[in-house]
């Protein structure tokens, strides 16, 4: 008989995503003419940057000669993107990796949810709330995260609210944890943390030993001087923090699929007795077995992102989606709403007024004013009271949407 993991069993049903649907479904029922706007899923719209598609093609071209033909590629990835990835994302910034610090990946949700493998199941976590649902679900799955208690919280996570009162800036926590997952800048929020606000993260987590995973998914919104690109811009976060990255809303990757993970090679864990143990040497050795890297193709594409056509027409994406952050910003404000985020990633974090949960201010926008976006709730327990807007979408509907709440909100 083959027993099943009963963690699985303790994740919640159903995920927000299907809920948020079956609310459109109905609505689209009973109103079959109205056309909504989506500022709801965390989806870019924008097509794949040209340099990017040609690079596709010409290895797509390379593939189909025995010549050029390339079969398994290294586990870790292809020197190509590697050095890439260290010339253009890190030594500009004074940080500098070896190539054996980089590892390519095939998008950040699954390395994020892997990661922990690396550590034992009785690790003490802390998030900060409300994040991205990966770092709670995947520590549910392997035991780490204990019950769910009736409030919503996870018996074994330390929640380390991000709300209006702290400005969306966690507290450092008052004991020790052994694993912390940071965003910055944030999903759902769309908050960053300034150069000094992230040293606390590094101090904390090296005085207590601590490793923290800090999620860059969205470095590449970053507008601001003083917002930190990578953790490693802060002194010691090589001993501490392992970093992960992603193309994905960088240059439009959502379905093509890549990104790295950055374990350096400093990063140690203990054992039981005491030894430490490298943490880049751990994980090679599990992606060597569980991983078989991301396609040549794929890997091509993302190199393609560092040429200068690639940086330029990478940052005119960005910026097409900046625009409609600015947009929602001003809109929502104008009518009245209390927002945050928007200045350094796509997200718009609303406030509903007068208190109203966040599922009734996502039903009567839909509603009412034919806009969908994302209850806060639903990223955790700290979400209450706010909407995730983002800000993939086209500047007409965009511009359209805020029009349609400002009106309903009259
Ligand atoms: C979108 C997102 C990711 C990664 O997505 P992939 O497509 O798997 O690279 C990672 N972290 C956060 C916070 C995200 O929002």
């Amino acid at each position: 008989m083959a027993l099943v993991n009963e963690h699985f069993l303790k994740l919640p049903g159903s995920y927000l995503f299907s809920d948020i649907a079956k609310k459109i479904n109905t609505f689209k029922i009973t109103h079959p003419k109205q056309d909504l706007i989506r500022l709801g899923i965390g989806d870019v719209t924008r097509p794949l940057p040209p340099a990017c598609i040609a690079a596709m093609h010409k290895a797509v071209d390379e593939m189909g000669s025995e010549k050029t033909f390339r079969g398994y590629g290294p586990e870790q990835g292809y020197d190509f993107l590697i050095e890439a990835i260290i010339k253009n994302d890190f030594a500009p910034r004074g940080v500098h990796l070896s190539a054996g610090e980089i590892f390519i990946n095939d998008g950040a949700k699954s390395d994020t949810g892997n990661i922990g493998e690396l550590l034992r199941w009785d690790n003490s976590m802390g998030i900060t709330d409300p994040v991205y649902p990966v770092y709670v679900d995947s520590n549910i799955m392997c035991g780490r995260a204990g019950t769910l208690e009736d409030d919503g919280h996870w018996s074994n996570v330390t929640y380390l609210p991000c709300t209006e009162e702290n400005g969306f800036v966690p507290e450092i926590p008052d004991r020790r944890i052994d694993l912390i997952y940071l965003c910055y800048p944030n999903n759902p929020t769309g908050t960053t943390l300034t150069k000094a606000e992230l040293k606390k993260w590094v101090d904390y987590a090296l005085d207590n030993d601590t490793l923290l995973v800090f999620d860059a998914a969205y470095e590449a919104f970053i507008r601001e001087d003083d917002v930190p690109h990578s953790i490693y811009e802060i002194k010691g976060a090589k001993k501490c923090a392992i970093e992960i990255r992603s193309f994905s809303k960088t240059a439009g990757f959502t379905g093509v699929r890549c990104g790295y993970t950055v374990v350096p090679k400093e990063l140690t864990a203990a054992t039981l007795t005491g030894d430490r143990v490298a943490l880049n040497k751990l994980w090679n050795r599990r992606q060597c077995t569980k991983f078989n890297g991301t396609s040549y193709i794929t890997q091509r594409a993302a190199e393609a992102i560092y040429t200068p056509e690639g940086k330029q027409q990478v940052k005119a994406n960005i910026d097409y989606y900046m625009e409609n952050a600015r947009t929602m910003k001003e809109g929502l404000e104008k009518a009245g709403l209390k927002v945050y985020g928007g200045v350094n990633a796509p997200y718009i974090w609303l406030k509903t007024p007068d208190g109203i949960s966040s599922w009734r201010f996502f039903e009567q926008m839909l509603y009412e004013a034919n806009v969908v976006g994302t209850p806060g709730v639903g990223f955790g327990p700290s979400g209450e009271g706010y909407i995730r807007l983002t800000a993939f979408g086209n500047h007409s509907d965009t511009a359209e949407a805020m029009r349609r709440i400002r009106n309903w909100l009259k």
